[in-house]
């Protein structure tokens, strides 16, 4: 024997202390540098969103108490309304997106495409911090979600 451990202890081969790189936080510098100016832009749009959100629920809160026995007129009220309904529906949307993009900033995800898992171009999250994927695959799902509608 010339002092090799029987028992391969040592080895690192499949080892418990091997660093899966693969599952690495692929967020570029240029974004880690810029963090504290995307979380600035993000709380300020969470903001703004949720006044808008507040502002649309108190318009909305005299026809709620409205005594609704005609339907026709119900509805066609409904209709004229079809616009500010799209855009409140968008404010949520956004707003949603906004605070689950603070949460990723908050468990370190912050900047890698759900779909693709490559870091996200700085570029695209200044323009729009709470982006959730890559601009190729934010394309390919726009082209897929207008496929099923
Ligand atoms: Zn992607």
């Amino acid at each position: 024997m010339t002092g090799v451990n029987p028992h391969g202890i040592g080895q690192l081969k499949n080892g418990p202390i091997v660093i899966d790189h693969h599952r690495r936080f692929t967020m570029n510098i240029d974004t880690q540098t810029h963090l504290t100016k995307l979380r600035d832009l993000l709380v300020y749009r969470l903001h703004d969103l949720e006044s808008d959100v507040r502002a649309d629920e108190l318009a909305r809160r005299p026809s709620a108490e409205h005594d609704v026995t005609d339907l026709k007129e119900e509805a066609q009220r409904h209709t004229q309304d079809g616009v500010l309904d799209a855009e409140e529906r968008r404010d949520v949307e956004e707003l949603q997106q906004v605070r689950a993009a603070l949460a990723r900033l908050d468990a370190g995800t912050y900047g890698d495409c759900e779909d693709c898992g490559e870091a996200i171009a700085l570029q695209r999250l200044l323009v729009e911090p709470a982006a959730l994927r890559c601009a190729s695959c934010q394309s390919a799902f726009e082209r897929a979600s207008a496929r099923i509608r």
